[in-house]
């Protein structure tokens, strides 16, 4: 295992931002972990794992070492009368695996087909698309505290998952490597369609893993720009979950105000929406802009810095506060 200098982000981000790490190191095999916490003893400096790059943004130089983490495998592990337990190492591509999940018969995972990334970074925002989260699909995480050196699985209730949250994210950030998740994948389908578009889409096919998945990856590809023709981040900014007195607030206001009521009581409303009424849907800022298909996906048009990509964040963010009084936080990491 080599760690080298010096080397450029570009090829190891989906907004495709041109901006150096200091060092940089491929983790292959579970036995690099040693060489990392060596490097760790010797060095002053920060880390960080990376799968795919597709939910960071950087903005600086990344003085510290990125650790791109490249495990590969995948297999049955048991599977009992309702479920299959499925393994990933975390380097595996999450949309190859999902498709595999399905050529191999097992439902479960469709709705989440065509999120870019690893299997490894899924859990880290529990994500979800469609209606399905990975939680609900979700048996363990198998991680390696790089602190301590030590190895343990974490059940579902440790990850502490919520809407695009986890015990990853907002707890350990960084200092537990996912070095493997498990799935527990229904035999009896469920499958969830009730997503504008998807039931449209699928009227007179069979209601299989395949065709759904088909069906999600070709709504995905009409609505959302191709990381590797124009970098993005996906969403840029997490749907605001509001109370409901904020939500009686804003409808009299706003009576188009989309609304997602949840199970707790409050209510989930569209960022896309709030950032389209504030006018900035396909506006355009040098390098920098918002798709001008989709609000909430900001783009890179080429040669952007990932300086520009923040201001423009930050500009919106500001808009629809003003407007809304509600404050947008941003999904991806920033860096
Ligand atoms: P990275 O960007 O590399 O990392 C993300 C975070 O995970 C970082 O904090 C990193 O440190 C951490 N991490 C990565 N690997 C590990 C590991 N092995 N151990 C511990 N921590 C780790 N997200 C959704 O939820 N739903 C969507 O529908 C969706 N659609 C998208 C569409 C597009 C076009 C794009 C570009 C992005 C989309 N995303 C979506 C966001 C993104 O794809 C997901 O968050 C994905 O899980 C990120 O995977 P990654 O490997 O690229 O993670
Ligand atoms: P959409 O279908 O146009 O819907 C807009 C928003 O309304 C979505 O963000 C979704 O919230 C919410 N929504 C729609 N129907 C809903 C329902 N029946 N119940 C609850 N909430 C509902 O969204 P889109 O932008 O085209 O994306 C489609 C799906 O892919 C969404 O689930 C979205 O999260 C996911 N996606 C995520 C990213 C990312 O980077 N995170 C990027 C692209 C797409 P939720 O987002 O909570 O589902």
């Amino acid at each position: 295992m080599t760690i080298s200098e010096n080397i450029s982000l570009q090829p190891y981000n989906s907004f495709g931002i041109d901006i150096d790490a200091q060092y940089f190191m491929e983790l292959n095999r579970l036995d690099d972990v040693v060489a990392l916490r060596e490097w760790r003893v010797n060095h002053d400096l920060p880390y960080l794992l990376l799968g795919g790059g597709s939910n960071c943004l950087f903005t600086q130089t990344f003085e510290g070492l990125i650790v791109r983490v490249n495990l590969q495998g995948k297999a049955l592990v048991s599977e009992d009368d309702t479920t299959y337990y499925v393994k990933a190492s975390a380097g595996e591509n999450w949309h190859q695996f999902v498709r595999w999940t399905i050529e191999q018969g097992w439902g479960g995972l469709e709705n989440l087909s065509l999120i870019p990334g690893t299997v490894g970074a899924a859990p880290v925002q529990n994500i979800g698309a469609y209606g399905v989260e990975l939680v609900d699909r979700l048996h363990s995480v198998d991680v390696i505290d790089l602190d301590r050196g030590e190895a343990s699985t974490l059940d579902k209730a440790a990850c502490q998952f919520s809407y695009r949250e986890s015990y990853f994210k907002s707890v350990s950030q960084g200092r537990l490597l996912i070095t493997a998740v498990t799935f527990a994948l229904p035999k009896k389908p469920r499958w969830k369609i009730a997503y504008a578009g998807v039931q449209q889409a699928l009227e007179g096919k069979e209601l299989t893993a395949r065709n759904i998945s088909d069906t999600i990856i070709a709504l995905r590809q009409s609505k959302l720009p191709d990381p590797t023709i124009m970098g993005n981040a996906g969403s840029f900014f997490k749907n605001p979950i509001i109370s409901n007195n904020e939500w009686q607030n804003l409808v009299a206001k706003y009576s188009n105000l989309p609304n997602y009521p949840q199970a707790d009581g409050s209510v989930k409303t569209s960022a896309a929406w709030l950032i389209d009424q504030c006018g900035w849907k396909g506006h355009r800022q040098g390098n920098v802009g918002v798709y001008k298909d989709h609000a909430l996906v900001l783009v890179n048009h080429g040669g952007a810095s990932g300086q520009a990509v923040k201001t423009l964040a930050e500009d919106i963010i500001r808009s629809v506060k003003d407007k809304f009084s509600l404050v947008l936080e941003a999904e991806p990491r920033v860096f």
